[in-house]
């Protein structure tokens, strides 16, 4: 692709106008969404108003006025996104902490189903806090198998297959319906983490049957550093599972302040503690802009993203680990280099922010709500730059961060 092609899909791009929604800094080409979405300008004329006036005006007041619905009310907005109806979705705590809720619950429906079954290779907090949930239940145990063993490991004694739907290095996609399906023919659970999924690709959690499905909203809906994740449970199951973390605000009744824990109706039994209403501002903010952007336009950008970069990366010949199938990925591209960490740090220094995943990939986020095909394109030659020049051999670009 040359510059003028790019710039001709920009003319055309239906997405165009919603760049003008995030406040992203000069100079900056911005391939890091899938990590860290960016700030929108809507996030933060909610959280000045949370702070100045809801926290500062109307004070404790504020929890009659909106605050005390938010998990709920921001779960309805996560629905459409997820393909899931309203009251299936919750808005709170962290993906690690819903995973350990839902996890546990499974477990506890039937004594004689003692295994999760995942993916050697999942996203870590995904293996860590099965760990920690069959830590908790008596007999249970975590078979983790490569992708290829994945349907062999299923069987009789299997309670929940635990599949992260997007990887988070290769950004390979599992179809969601088979593969709950082949939980549910094992008369296992399928528990689903849409963290690399959902604002990237089409989801549908009802149509697909899926039971449980967690996911963060600090990547792909902008929603703002640490905010507040989201757990869906499917109808059927709702009065049915219990939450291994009973706090107050899943009560029934928080405000009876009883001594004994009853559970509350619906998705509310899932809520632990008090919301945290700053973050919840920011992130109720971000999704309104979603309820405007149609996903299969989204997922023809993101395409057009793709082979943007993976014509860069061929040209240069790069070992690109992401599958050129769009039906088969997610919306971020990844190469394999042996230099990849201070490959990522010579293009950030370029002002082309991606990442870098242990131990070997380089990873370029597409987000098409803020990217132009100019953009990256540009990324593309900033790519071919770094890599003719070495760049990866400065000294600078080697010294490894805490976060990478
Ligand atoms: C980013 C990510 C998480 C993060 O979980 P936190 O509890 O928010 O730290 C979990 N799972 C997957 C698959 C992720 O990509």
């Amino acid at each position: 692709m040359t510059l003028d092609e790019a710039r001709a899909l920009d003319r055309t791009d239906p997405l165009a106008r919603f760049r003008d929604r995030f406040a992203l800094p000069d100079g900056v080409i911005y391939l890091d969404g899938n990590s860290l979405g960016p700030l929108t300008h809507a996030s933060r004329a909610a959280v000045a108003d949370c702070t100045t006036r809801q926290w500062g005006d109307r004070l404790i007041r504020s929890w009659n006025e909106g605050w005390i619905d938010a998990p709920q009310r921001i779960g309805a907005k996560l629905a459409p996104l997820l393909g899931a109806h309203p009251h299936e979705v919750i808005a709170g705590d962290t993906t690690s902490a819903n995973l350990f809720k839902a996890l546990v619950a499974a477990l506890r429906i039937d004594p004689k189903r003692r295994v999760i079954v995942s993916e050697l290779g999942n996203f870590p907090t995904d293996l860590h806090i099965a760990e920690g949930a069959v830590a908790c239940v008596p007999g249970a145990e975590l078979r983790a198998v490569p992708r290829a063993q994945l349907a062999d490991a299923l069987g009789p004694d299997t309670a929940v297959l635990l599949l992260t739907h997007v990887h988070y290095k290769t950004a390979e996609r599992f179809d969601m319906a088979a593969w709950t399906r082949a939980a549910h023919d094992a008369g296992a659970l399928a528990v689903w983490d849409l963290s690399h999924s959902v604002g990237a690709v089409p989801l549908d959690l009802d149509g697909a049957n899926a039971d449980l499905a967690v996911g963060c909203t600090y990547k792909y809906l902008n929603g703002g550093p640490g905010a507040p994740a989201f757990l869906y449970v499917a109808e059927r199951w709702q009065e049915r599972l219990e939450s291994p973390l009973s706090g107050w605000m899943g009560h029934a009744e928080p405000f009876s302040f009883t001594d004994r824990y009853q559970p509350g109706p619906g998705m509310k039994r899932w809520l632990v503690g008090t919301p945290p209403m700053l973050a919840m501002a920011s992130l109720e903010a971000a999704l309104d802009l979603w309820a405007e952007v149609e996903m299969a336009t989204l997922a023809t950008k993101s395409a057009q993203l793709f082979d943007i970069l993976a014509a860069a990366g061929d040209a240069l010949g790069l070992d690109c680990v992401t599958p050129r199938d769009p039906t088969l990925r997610g919306s971020h591209i990844s190469f394999r280099h042996p230099h990849a960490y201070a490959l990522a740090q010579a293009l950030i220094a370029r002002g082309v922010i991606g990442d870098f995943r242990d131990p070997d990939i380089l990873r370029l986020g597409l987000t098409p709500l803020y990217l132009s095909h100019e953009d990256v394109w540009r990324a593309g030659e900033h790519l071919r730059g770094a890599i003719e020049a070495k760049e990866w051999q400065e000294a600078r670009h080697q010294r490894r961060l805490a976060v990478t």
